[in-house]
Protein backbone atom coordinates (compact mmCIF):
# COMPACT_ATOMS: atom_id res chain seq x y z
CA UNK A 1 0.00 0.00 0.00
CA UNK A 2 2.92 2.55 0.82
CA UNK A 3 4.18 1.45 -2.16
CA UNK A 4 1.37 1.92 -4.28
CA UNK A 5 0.84 5.77 -2.58
CA UNK A 6 4.68 6.38 -3.51
CA UNK A 7 4.56 5.34 -7.01
CA UNK A 8 1.48 7.54 -7.45
CA UNK A 9 2.96 10.90 -5.60
CA UNK A 10 6.23 10.27 -7.65
CA UNK A 11 3.79 10.25 -10.92
CA UNK A 12 1.87 13.12 -10.17
CA UNK A 13 4.89 15.09 -9.57
CA UNK A 14 7.14 13.64 -12.96
CA UNK A 15 3.87 14.43 -15.31
CA UNK A 16 2.12 17.32 -13.33
CA UNK A 17 -0.09 18.05 -16.26
CA UNK A 18 -1.45 14.92 -16.68
CA UNK A 19 -4.84 15.92 -15.86
CA UNK A 20 -4.57 18.59 -19.47
CA UNK A 21 -5.47 15.77 -21.63
CA UNK A 22 -8.65 15.69 -20.02
CA UNK A 23 -10.26 18.98 -19.93
CA UNK A 24 -13.08 19.42 -22.45
CA UNK A 25 -13.93 22.14 -25.27
CA UNK A 26 -16.79 22.97 -22.91
CA UNK A 27 -14.13 23.64 -19.46
CA UNK A 28 -11.32 24.79 -22.04
CA UNK A 29 -14.54 27.45 -23.65
CA UNK A 30 -15.29 29.02 -19.59
CA UNK A 31 -11.82 28.67 -18.65
CA UNK A 32 -10.91 31.25 -21.67
CA UNK A 33 -14.20 33.20 -21.11
CA UNK A 34 -13.01 33.66 -17.45
CA UNK A 35 -9.49 34.67 -17.82
CA UNK A 36 -10.38 37.32 -20.05
CA UNK A 37 -12.88 38.61 -17.33
CA UNK A 38 -11.39 38.03 -14.33
CA UNK A 39 -9.10 41.02 -12.84
CA UNK A 40 -5.49 39.75 -12.70
CA UNK A 41 -5.35 42.21 -9.35
CA UNK A 42 -8.06 39.99 -7.89
CA UNK A 43 -5.74 37.07 -8.25
CA UNK A 44 -3.42 36.21 -5.19
CA UNK A 45 -0.20 34.37 -4.85
CA UNK A 46 -0.12 32.51 -2.09
CA UNK A 47 2.73 29.76 -2.07
CA UNK A 48 4.36 27.28 -4.61
CA UNK A 49 1.63 27.10 -7.29
CA UNK A 50 -0.95 27.80 -5.49
CA UNK A 51 -3.28 30.88 -5.80
CA UNK A 52 -6.60 32.60 -4.22
CA UNK A 53 -9.06 33.63 -6.87
CA UNK A 54 -12.25 35.29 -6.06
CA UNK A 55 -15.80 33.01 -6.74
CA UNK A 56 -18.16 34.73 -9.28
CA UNK A 57 -20.06 36.13 -5.71
CA UNK A 58 -17.51 37.22 -3.74
CA UNK A 59 -18.36 39.35 0.18
CA UNK A 60 -14.51 39.52 0.72
CA UNK A 61 -11.56 40.77 -0.69
CA UNK A 62 -9.24 37.88 -1.60
CA UNK A 63 -6.89 39.56 0.79
CA UNK A 64 -9.44 39.10 3.99
CA UNK A 65 -10.00 35.89 2.52
CA UNK A 66 -6.25 34.70 2.36
CA UNK A 67 -5.40 36.17 5.91
CA UNK A 68 -8.75 34.20 7.59
CA UNK A 69 -7.14 31.06 5.84
CA UNK A 70 -3.77 31.22 6.86
CA UNK A 71 -5.10 32.14 10.49
CA UNK A 72 -7.54 29.60 10.63
CA UNK A 73 -10.28 31.59 11.92
CA UNK A 74 -13.36 30.88 10.67
CA UNK A 75 -14.97 31.17 14.11
CA UNK A 76 -17.88 33.06 13.20
CA UNK A 77 -20.46 31.04 10.88
CA UNK A 78 -21.23 34.01 8.94
CA UNK A 79 -17.35 34.10 8.13
CA UNK A 80 -16.84 30.89 7.60
CA UNK A 81 -20.08 31.39 5.12
CA UNK A 82 -18.51 34.34 3.36
CA UNK A 83 -14.88 32.83 3.57
CA UNK A 84 -16.34 29.37 1.82
CA UNK A 85 -18.46 31.07 -1.09
CA UNK A 86 -16.10 34.06 -2.09
CA UNK A 87 -12.85 32.19 -3.16
CA UNK A 88 -10.92 29.52 -4.07
CA UNK A 89 -7.60 28.03 -3.70
CA UNK A 90 -6.10 27.08 -6.93
CA UNK A 91 -3.20 25.38 -8.54
CA UNK A 92 -3.21 26.45 -12.44
CA UNK A 93 -3.53 22.78 -13.99
CA UNK A 94 -4.02 20.73 -11.73
CA UNK A 95 -6.68 21.55 -8.82
CA UNK A 96 -9.39 24.24 -7.70
CA UNK A 97 -11.46 24.10 -4.47
CA UNK A 98 -14.49 25.33 -5.91
CA UNK A 99 -17.26 23.18 -6.17
CA UNK A 100 -16.73 21.43 -9.95
CA UNK A 101 -12.92 21.30 -9.24
CA UNK A 102 -13.09 19.35 -6.42
CA UNK A 103 -15.63 16.94 -8.85
CA UNK A 104 -13.79 16.54 -12.15
CA UNK A 105 -10.16 18.08 -11.02
CA UNK A 106 -10.46 20.52 -14.03
CA UNK A 107 -12.26 23.68 -13.60
CA UNK A 108 -12.42 27.02 -15.46
CA UNK A 109 -10.51 27.96 -12.57
CA UNK A 110 -7.16 26.30 -12.81
CA UNK A 111 -7.24 25.76 -16.81
CA UNK A 112 -8.33 29.63 -16.62
CA UNK A 113 -5.22 30.46 -14.69
CA UNK A 114 -2.97 28.13 -17.43
CA UNK A 115 -4.10 29.98 -20.07
CA UNK A 116 -3.27 33.60 -17.87
CA UNK A 117 0.42 32.23 -17.20
CA UNK A 118 0.64 30.67 -20.55
CA UNK A 119 0.90 27.14 -19.66
CA UNK A 120 -2.24 25.96 -21.42
CA UNK A 121 -2.54 26.84 -25.39
CA UNK A 122 -6.22 27.21 -25.73
CA UNK A 123 -7.46 25.69 -29.19
CA UNK A 124 -8.80 28.01 -32.22
CA UNK A 125 -12.14 26.55 -32.15
CA UNK A 126 -12.25 28.36 -28.51
CA UNK A 127 -10.41 31.68 -29.59
CA UNK A 128 -13.13 32.00 -32.16
CA UNK A 129 -16.26 31.32 -30.08
CA UNK A 130 -16.30 34.74 -28.27
CA UNK A 131 -15.84 36.73 -31.40
CA UNK A 132 -18.41 34.26 -33.28
CA UNK A 133 -21.08 37.18 -33.44
CA UNK A 134 -19.05 39.44 -35.33
CA UNK A 135 -18.18 37.60 -37.91
CA UNK A 136 -18.27 39.24 -41.49
CA UNK A 137 -17.56 42.90 -39.22
CA UNK A 138 -14.30 43.41 -39.75
CA UNK A 139 -11.13 42.00 -39.20
CA UNK A 140 -11.68 39.56 -36.26
CA UNK A 141 -9.51 41.00 -33.01
CA UNK A 142 -6.09 40.17 -32.03
CA UNK A 143 -7.36 37.78 -28.80
CA UNK A 144 -4.10 36.22 -28.78
CA UNK A 145 -1.77 39.27 -28.68
CA UNK A 146 -4.23 41.12 -26.32
CA UNK A 147 -3.53 38.11 -23.43
CA UNK A 148 0.02 38.34 -23.25
CA UNK A 149 -0.32 42.37 -22.39
ZN1 LIG B 1 -12.53 26.12 -9.78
Amino acid sequence: MEQMLTDWSEASISSPFAAVTSISPDTELHAYKWSVRINRSDILHWFNTFYVVPSSTPTITMTVWLDLYRSGQCALFDDFVAWQTSGWLVSPLTSCTCPIGLKQYTCKHSVGLGILFNMYQVTDSTLCEPLGKRKGKGRPKKVRTALLL
